[in-house]
């Protein structure tokens, strides 16, 4: 055995193994060590390899995908090393003592999943091959757990951003390139002749050319990505469809640091929660979550594309009752492209088929609905044949199943009655044979006079009669009639001949109707996979109608408006709002401030200045967000949008801000900033927070001043750019299109109070040592820091420079200025009392803080 073990494990060096032994999965050595400290089970030892024993440990083999689910999330992968023969056939080959032959079945990675169990419905779980030719990289995606299949062409540079696009939770590479992947397979797999040859043979065709262009990077990525899904499911390659190939310029391009810094599809924290997709995503279906994903991370630029969506959004938007309809017809709908996936990949079962059923004529009677809708939008008169066609399969497979097929096909009991008459006769012998049993027990009860007697039945003794102990005695004489089975406590077991028989009959009926059953299931397996490509397009139709109905029930909540695009550099926004700050300062009981943002030719450079907390990012970000939403077809938050589409979006926040990444921040934000630069072309959008804070003042304030002047008279794009640095409001007087703008703030009775609301021309002044109040600094400490401020700013108003007057200032001479700072706060202190408010007592502990201050 363990001769057998070690070649299966040879075989899967980088996996742990799963050795079916019986009910068990077992692993042995290091696995067990790995398994057993992931999953917290018993560590064990068997027998003895090299006079150690052997550590084991194991996992039923009912409960495995429980176990598998934990170590492939804790970063493992598994292959499952199958019995392939029963004992008997063992037996039969070698003799009594032979080995029952096992084989490697699958092997189970994080992104070759179907299981319902394993996966999120809400989520896509792409496979990413990489493949590199002559200079160009291409990615290849495949998601099995539905058979979506995308090709990517892309460049060393741009291939971070499709990655964070797609989040893929496995990476396939050559061996011996330098990507950063998580799987790597033979240089040989990812050759782009035998590529090529592997998408021929696998979708039956002479060329390519039917599914698009496709350079040599592509085909390699492609072969390579599809030989590895060939070696983890072993020879049973997964249902894929025909490569969807997506040039580079099709989407807005949007790098990692941009993803990350707006929380797209996932919080900084690596949330789904808290996200621009979560507040956004109301869809009813776990498809239409995935589509809904899938276009927020890559909005489009394709204007009639995008306006066919509004088109589409706006109907289901107008039409409330429309939607309602729509939406909760959808919501009772199973996971057809899931159930198909599971179908395909051979780990399919009757209750996939009850989906698929379920799905496909819920789909229809959805495609009656609106099919009958006057002056559709285009994009819905092209979507709704979709859902319909499948009338002959739906017919077979309502005849076929029961209402509710269970999920395991072991126990039978799927196949509807009257859909197949010899199932059917089985059945009622197998009824029979049961009534004739029940008859017997009426029978022996009669015959012994042990009114207490049970016919019984388990999984041992199959059919029995079971008396009490005490009357067992009568039964026990050779000529009862009855065999003794078995004596337990407080019962005796025994067998007759006429119960055999009529166990016999149910035993084999039974056997006959399940093997019947098994047959049937594989026709309708077959019959299904059949019409997978049509059945996997109806699944989109349903997904993009849920997602544009979504979108409009977003709409609907929070009177978000239909954004106008046009393909001149623009970007005018009345009103706009920040969905997800908004929806917090509304829970907290606050009220967002909308704001307006007009990025014209002629002011494409907006300069925020403002205090801290003021809401400078919330104002940057809300209008990154609105581009983001209009070009993946959405509405947007604000009262009117007019957005030129936009080729790249680029946000950066300084480095302080970011302390979070554990990387040498500033160099981080340095090198992103620089690829702005290299990149943002006249239809860009940026968005700068307090780009060039990560570095001394006079550093940063050089390169913030360089990068506003390198982008206004360079890149030429829309630029947002918020800053501290007050000094930058100068560069209004050389740059043209750039103008100056400030987030409102007033003190109150000796409070700030934040506005957030935006301004033309620059903050008056600032308001750090508010905000520093505000956030309980010390009243000492605020004054010293007042007294630093007054004569920083009486140097800066005889010299003009940033921090002259600073030499003058007496640091350490704090002794001379004690007594004046004690002063002021004591007034600071004073001036904070309302003696209105004040209860007596409240006024005695006043006077006291006042006497402890002097
Ligand atoms: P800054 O970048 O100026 O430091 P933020 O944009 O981070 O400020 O905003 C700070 C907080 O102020 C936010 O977390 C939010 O609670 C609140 N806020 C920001 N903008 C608005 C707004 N327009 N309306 C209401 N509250 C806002």
């Amino acid at each position: 055995m363990m001769a057998q073990y070690h070649a299966l494990k040879a075989e899967a060096a980088d996996c742990l193994l799963f050795y079916r032994m019986g009910d068990f999965f077992e692993l042995f050595f290091e696995d067990a060590r790995i398994a057993a400290a992931c999953l917290d089970i018993a560590l064990t030892a068997r027998g003895a390899h090299g006079g150690d024993p052997v550590p084991m440990c194991g996992v039923p083999v009912h409960a495995a995908t429980a176990y598998l689910q934990r170590l492939i999330k804790a970063g493992h992968r598994v292959a499952i090393a199958e019995q392939v023969e029963t004992p008997e056939e063992a037996k039969k080959r070698g003799g009594s003592k032979a080995l029952v032959a096992r084989a490697i079945v699958r092997v189970v990675t994080a992104g070759t999943l179907t299981e319902e169990a394993l996966l999120d419905a809400r989520a896509a779980n792409w496979c990413v091959g990489i493949g590199e030719a002559g200079g160009a990289v291409a990615i290849a995606a495949a998601d099995i757990s539905t058979g979506r299949f995308e090709i990517f062409d892309t460049d060393t540079a741009g291939m971070g951003a499709v990655l964070a696009r797609l989040d893929p939770a496995e990476i396939v590479a050559a061996e011996g390139s330098d990507i950063d992947a998580t799987a790597w397979r033979p240089r040989s797999e990812f050759d782009s002749a035998g590529g090529e040859a592997r998408l021929k043979a696998l979708f039956g065709v002479a060329t390519l050319d039917g599914f698009g262009n496709f350079n040599r990077a592509a085909l390699s990525a492609a072969g390579g990505l599809v030989a590895y899904l060939d070696h983890t499911a072993r020879g049973a390659l997964p249902f894929l469809r025909p490569p969807l190939l997506h040039a580079g310029d099709a989407t807005m391009a949007i790098d990692a640091a941009t993803r990350e810094s707006l929380e797209l599809t996932v919080t900084q924290a690596g949330q789904r929660k808290g996200s621009l997709l979560d507040c956004v995503d109301r869809t009813v279906t776990g498809a239409g979550a995935r589509t809904l994903a899938a276009d927020i991370a890559a909005p489009l630029m394709d204007r009639a594309a995008i306006e066919a969506r509004l088109d589409l959004v706006q109907r289901f938007h107008d039409d409330a009752a429309l939607r309602e309809r729509v939406r909760s017809r959808l919501r009772a709908m199973p996971d057809l492209g899931r159930a198909l996936g599971r179908l395909a990949a051979g780990r399919g079962g009757p209750r996939d088929l009850g989906q698929l059923r379920d799905g496909l004529s819920g789909a229809w009677t959805l495609g009656e609905q609106l099919r009958t809708l006057a002056a559709p939008p285009p994009l819905l008169a092209e979507l709704a044949p979709r859902l319909q066609g499948h009338g002959a399969l739906i017919d077979l497979l309502t005849r076929a199943l029961v209402p509710e097929p269970p999920v395991d096909a072991a126990q039978g009991g799927y196949i509807a009655e009257a859909f197949d008459a010899a199932l059917d006769d089985l059945r009622s012998t197998g009824a029979g044979g049961r009534r004739a049993i029940a008859a017997l027990e009426a029978r022996y009860r009669e015959a012994t006079g042990i009114a207490a007697l049970k016919i019984r039945h388990n999984g041992v003794l199959g059919y029995h009669v079971e008396v009490p102990a005490r009357a067992a005695d009568r039964l026990m004489t050779a000529d009862s009639g009855f065999t003794h089975r078995q004596t337990l406590a407080g019962v005796v077991r025994f067998n007759a001949p006429d119960l055999h028989e009529a166990a016999l009959r149910v035993t084999q009926a039974n056997a006959h109707a399940l093997a019947a059953e098994a047959a049937h299931l594989e026709d309708l397996t077959a019959a299904a996979l059949e019409c997978r490509h049509a059945i996997a397009t109806t699944a989109d139709a349903l997904a993009g109608i849920d997602v544009a109905a979504a979108l409009a029930e977003r709409a609907a909540e929070a009177g978000w408006t239909r954004p106008a695009l046009v393909d001149h550099a623009c970007f005018e926004v009345e009103g706009g709002r920040h969905p997800v700050v908004e929806d917090a300062v509304t829970k907290a009981g606050g009220r967002f401030v909308a704001n307006d943002c007009d990025l014209s030719e002629s002011s494409r450079l907006w300069l925020v200045t403002g205090p801290n907390m003021g809401g400078k990012s919330t104002f940057l970000r809300q209008n990154a967000l609105i581009a983001v939403l209009a070009q993946a077809g959405s509405y947007v938050p604000a009262a009117r949008a007019r957005v030129g589409l936009v080729d790249r979006l680029f946000s950066r926040v300084g480095a302080s801000d970011n302390l979070a990444r554990g990387r040498s921040t500033f160099m981080v934000e340095m090198v992103e900033t620089a690829a702005i630069l290299a990149q943002a072309t006249p239809r860009s959008f940026v968005i700068l927070d307090e780009v060039g804070r990560g570095t001394s003042t006079y550093d940063g304030l050089a390169i913030a001043w360089a990068v506003v002047e390198a982008i206004h008279e360079d890149n030429r794009c829309r630029c947002l750019f918020a800053t501290h640095y007050h000094e930058l409001t100068r560069l209004a007087e050389r740059c043209e299109a750039l103008s100056l703008h400030h987030v409102r703030a007033r003190e109150w009775k000796g409070d700030l109070v934040l506005l957030h609301e935006l301004a033309t021309g620059p903050a008056d002044r600032s308001y750090g040592l508010a905000v520093a109040r505000l956030a309980g600094l010390p009243p000492a400490t605020i004054a010293r820091a007042k007294a630093v401020l007054a004569k920083l700013e009486a140097g800066r108003a005889k010299t003009g420079g940033l921090a002259a007057g600073l030499d003058d200032l007496p640091l350490f001479a704090a002794a001379a200025t004690q007594e004046a700072e004690a002063v002021d706060t004591l007034r600071e202190a004073l001036g904070a009392i309302d003696v209105d408010a004040l209860s007596p007592r409240e006024a005695l502990d006043a006077l006291y803080r006042l006497k402890g201050l002097a």
